[in-house]
């Protein structure tokens, strides 16, 4: 089994991804399995040039969702009862979650999430809509031409930092909508299967203000196996 074959079949639902990025020997030395870890990137910081570059890449995946992961970790540190739940659980039931560390929770536990599903949504080369998630797009949408244009209206228009995304709701239909700061689609109930991440953090060093530029290469690399994979996963849980 190859790697990228190997982290295909290993990360195909978020909780597999958010699992993954935890490993034994971290959660071992805490005593329990709350912690988390920065995943690696299933390829290499300038696999996505020249849609999106790979200085950008190495400050947003060693610089930003490290720094989520970090105060993620120190907010679990500071909660016994997050120590039990899984990244999952807390977006999930985020109210059940300590009010102290519920907004910490929301911006850090969001941005692991967040940033873990993004990096696998993506691939060198792009590919073509593919699988039951291509039937679905069709069927909700009326055509993946149309889904598309509501996906990048939801990033372009989006207000500030935020994301764009692709969601399972509670009746297993697709939603298309956006998000605020590190908002987790997971904190509504709704299990998301592609996001677009539109900080500026994102695009800025390339792009500039150029956001829908940046929207455009981003649709050159997006991962549609990894995508309807996460989508069947969605829809059997
Ligand atoms: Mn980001």
């Amino acid at each position: 089994m190859n790697r990228r074959h190997f982290l295909i079949q290993g990360s195909t639902t978020l909780a597999g991804i958010l699992l993954a990025s935890s490993p034994l020997r971290v959660a071992a030395q805490h005593d329990h399995q709350a912690y988390q870890k920065l995943p690696s990137l299933p390829y290499a910081y300038d696999a996505l040039e020249p849609h999106i570059d790979k200085r950008t890449m190495e400050i947003h995946h060693g610089k930003h969702h490290q720094g989520y992961v970090n105060k993620l970790n120190a907010a679990i540190a500071r909660g016994h009862d997050l120590q039990h739940m899984t990244l999952e659980d807390m977006l999930q039931n985020i109210e059940k979650v300590p009010k102290h560390l519920r907004q910490a929770v929301i911006n850090s536990g969001g941005g692991h999430a967040n940033h873990t599903l993004f990096w696998n949504i993506m691939t060198p080369g792009g590919s073509e809509p593919t699988g039951k998630v291509a039937e679905a797009i069709q069927s909700t949408f009326g055509s993946f031409e149309a889904s598309s244009e509501m996906f990048v209206k939801a990033a372009k228009t989006h207000f500030g930092s935020g994301w764009a995304w692709l969601v399972v709701d509670e009746n297993k239909k697709l939603q298309i909508y956006s998000t605020s700061n590190q908002d987790s689609p997971l904190m509504k109930g709704h299990t998301p299967v592609l996001g677009l991440d539109v900080w500026e953090h994102a695009y800025y060093l390339k792009y500039q203000n150029r956001r829908a530029d940046y929207i455009d290469a981003w649709s050159k690399v997006v991962n549609w196996e990894q995508v309807n994979a996460n989508y069947l996963a969605a829809m059997k849980t």
